[in-house]
């Protein structure tokens, strides 16, 4: 008894002294997760077949895959140009989980292949963002009202010797189909699908466990570690967080038609001085699993009902 106690004062102890990153999440392990479960799963034979449209959720990196692929029911795995894609059900309706992998490309080329291959019938691209306000802390929820291509500026004219300000520049935008002149027009920013916007919100509102804002979601292949920079992209765009897929994802959706909604949690911010924080990519997939869940009951499932 009297070692039993001991033990468990040495436990409090060293708990006690035991520095924070420590605790961190094993980046390695998590990412590893996905690469054993995959290996694991059945392989997919010839064409993926569904009597419902499936919802199809991105995010990068396994980090921000494992939880969504492990919430699937009967699993199946596709490798289309080793872009990943995890087929299943989740709450009884068809979900599909795709790697995009890192990067606007990756994520559009991501976005076209399952379009054509799962015929989704909405896609949700989720995942990490750095924060660009001191309010945001890690782990908050920026629900994606809409998304800009922040890296798709024409500069204004300066000659040689003038020096660069990155400040004297207009959105350009990203060619995208436009239904209404039949042409690839350029827009500067794509709005998220209105129903997954209301669905979102009203998880937000439920779950109050969840710290949830709407946003701008401002996507390019860069990191900015310049607080300068980010305030003046606050300002000029109204951006509220950075990362490096949504708007292509948007992209892809808006040329096919597929409604589309971007949902990002902050896991750094440069303001805060908030470095990366590897857990906070499962607050993302929690929080997209609730949406997932309403929506299916909401609206999908009434929609089947009704033919
Ligand atoms: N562990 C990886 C992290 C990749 S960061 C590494 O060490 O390189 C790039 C990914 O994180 C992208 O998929 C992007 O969408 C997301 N991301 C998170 N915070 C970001 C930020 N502040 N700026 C740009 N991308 C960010």
């Amino acid at each position: 008894m009297k070692k039993f106690f001991a033990l468990i004062i040495c436990a409090l102890v060293l708990n006690f002294f035991v520095p924070a990153q420590v605790q961190a999440v094993d980046e390695d392990a998590l990412t590893a997760s996905v690469e054993n479960f995959y290996s694991t799963l059945p392989k997919a034979k010839g064409d993926y077949k569904s009597r419902q449209r499936p919802i199809l959720i991105q995010g990068a990196m396994n980090i921000e895959t494992d939880v969504l692929i492990h919430a699937l029911k009967n699993p199946v795995a596709y490798r289309e140009l080793n872009y990943l894609f995890v087929a299943g059900t989740y709450k009884n309706y068809p979900v599909v989980v795709a790697r995009t992998e890192i990067g606007l490309s990756n994520a559009a080329a991501s976005t076209a292949l399952a379009i054509k291959k799962f015929n989704p019938v909405a896609v949700i691209n989720q995942g990490t963002a750095g924060g660009y306000l001191p309010s945001q802390d890690v782990g908050d929820i920026v629900i994606g009202d809409k998304t800009i291509p922040s890296s798709a500026y024409k500069t204004a004219y300066s000659p040689e010797g003038a020096g660069i300000d990155i400040t004297q520049q207009e959105m350009r935008g990203l060619y995208a189909f436009d239904t209404a002149s039949g042409n690839f027009t350029r827009h500067g920013e794509f709005h998220c699908d209105t129903t997954l916007f209301n669905i979102a919100f009203a998880v937000a509102n439920a779950h109050e466990n969840f710290k949830v804002v709407s946003g701008t979601i401002a996507t390019a292949d860069t990191w900015l570690n310049s607080v300068d920079y980010i305030n003046f992209l606050h300002e000029k765009y109204g951006s509220s967080c950075e990362e490096m897929e949504t708007v292509a994802a948007a992209q892809i959706c808006q040329n096919a038609g597929v409604p589309f909604i971007g949902i990002r949690v902050i896991s750094n911010n440069v303001i805060t001085g908030e470095n990366f924080d590897v857990s906070s990519a499962k607050v993302a997939q929690d929080f997209v699993l609730l949406v997932v869940e309403n929506y299916i009951r909401d609206v999908l499932k009434k929609i089947s009902e009704a033919c």
